[in-house]
């Protein structure tokens, strides 16, 4: 939890560097959350791995050992006031241990629920008891009896592996009771959940901040599109219309729920369906929780007065939280590493071309090898309106090879 004395930024009277926040994980959240920390004029410091982490390049000090690794968390502690993470698959023994120590936000268990599915869905069902907002109807799956008791209403259904899952990895669609024990062998029997594959209108996104004192501040609710298991897109509006409009009160009050109920601090991102059931409005179901900035949330750098990466930092430091208020229409584009080939070659994107358009803000990682299906970098265009962020997005994602999204 953030402490009750704020870190204030900038230099510290009588000490040598300025005040430090830390961050476990080197990857692209990290890297954003180090630039908004050294704008406000914290230093930074990034425990990860990985010599060229895009988090690890961009900060004050690079600690590059293991998440668990005893030398390199001590390291973080005696350089930084606090520290917070930017991956929910962090250690929660290691956040633990950083957290006897220094504000860590938000906590080891908020973290520990947010990476196992089983405690997530459990958490949400506790959660819908009050805001009537439930997850897709589900089953842990952790042995071979619960395997042989799994009810005929959960199929079709997808299994997910429990922990370590992420950008649909980890996830086999299943038809029916033959499949899904073939797909638990494929997945090597690790606990999993199974849920009911739904038949899916719109997806949903929400990102909310609060601070140690329990009052939250929220983003509008975000639509998303996803293509192979991968967010591709994110559409936000200001006048309202990416969704109705009690679609919105709905989400924002459950993502609210939820994180009191973990006595969250922090960002924190809660993913929705709009699923079919029959009805003419559709049902609100909510489907994970990412304990950290989203990457659905990264138009707030571009269309916001105040971005997802600074309210992490405020909620960290215990500073305080406004309310973001959006001021343009956005979409926005994840580059990933497929725009790096064209028929099987390398390629090279043409930005140049690309920033013709009006309105287009480039945000590259700074990795080095593009993969097919890696996060590079994500496009974020603003405009006075969705209708003509859309048609500037449309244009560049067509100069970059990639498929048009469908917009209903
Ligand atoms: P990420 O962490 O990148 O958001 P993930 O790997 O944790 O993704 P989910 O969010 O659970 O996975 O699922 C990825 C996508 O798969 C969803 O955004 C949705 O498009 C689809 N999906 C997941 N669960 C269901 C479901 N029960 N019914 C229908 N579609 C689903
Ligand atoms: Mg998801």
């Amino acid at each position: 939890m953030s402490g009750a004395i704020p870190i204030l930024p900038g230099p510290v009277p009588g000490a040598s560097r300025p005040a430090t926040l830390g961050v476990m994980g080197g990857g692209q959240l990290g890297r954003m959350f180090v630039h908004a920390a050294q704008t406000m004029g914290y230093a930074v410091a990034v425990l990860d791995p990985d010599p060229v982490s895009p988090a690890g390049r961009a900060a004050d000090v690079h600690i590059a050992t293991g998440y668990e690794d005893e030398a390199g968390l001590a390291q973080l502690m005696q350089r930084c006031e606090a520290i917070t993470t930017e991956f929910e698959n962090v250690p929660a023994a290691a956040l633990t241990t950083l957290a006897a120590q220094r504000p860590v936000a938000p906590g080891p268990h908020a973290v520990a629920v947010a990476q196992d599915r089983i405690a997530e869905k459990t958490h949400f069902d506790r959660c819908a008891a009050h805001t009537g907002v439930a997850p897709a109807p589900w089953v842990a799956i952790t042995n071979a009896e619960a395997l042989a008791q799994v009810p005929d209403r959960l199929l079709p259904g997808i299994l997910k592996t429990a922990r370590l899952g992420y950008d649909g990895k980890g996830q086999i669609s299943v038809e029916d009771r033959a499949q899904l024990a073939q797909a638990w062998d494929a997945l090597h029997r690790v606990p999993c959940v199974l849920e009911q594959r739904l038949a899916l209108r719109a997806e949903y996104s929400v990102i909310l901040a609060r601070g140690a004192d329990g009052q939250s501040v929220h983003y509008p609710l975000q639509r998303n599109w996803h293509r192979n298991g991968i967010l591709a897109v994110t559409e936000v509006d200001p006048n309202g219309s990416a969704a109705g409009p009690d679609w919105a009160a709905q989400a924002m009050a459950a993502a609210e729920a939820i994180a009191a109920a973990l006595h969250y601090v922090g960002v924190l991102c809660v993913e929705f369906f709009v699923v079919d059931d029959g009805s003419s409005t559709g049902r609100l179901v909510v489907n994970e929780m990412a304990p950290r900035p989203h990457n659905s949330g990264h138009y707030t750098i571009d269309a916001c007065d105040v971005s997802q990466f600074e309210l992490q930092v405020r909620a960290l430091a215990g500073l305080p939280l406004t309310a973001p208020r959006l001021h343009s229409a956005a979409v926005m584009l994840n580059l990933l590493g497929d725009c790096w080939w064209r028929d099987g070659q390398p390629h090279s994107p043409d930005w140049a071309r690309v920033l013709t358009l009006p309105g287009v803000h480039l945000h590259l990682y700074g990795k080095l090898q593009a993969r097919p299906g890696r996060k590079m970098g994500h496009l974020t265009v603003t405009a006075t309106d969705l209708p003509r962020a859309r048609a500037v997005a449309w244009q560049a994602a067509q100069w970059l090879g990639m498929a048009p999204w469908p917009v209903s």
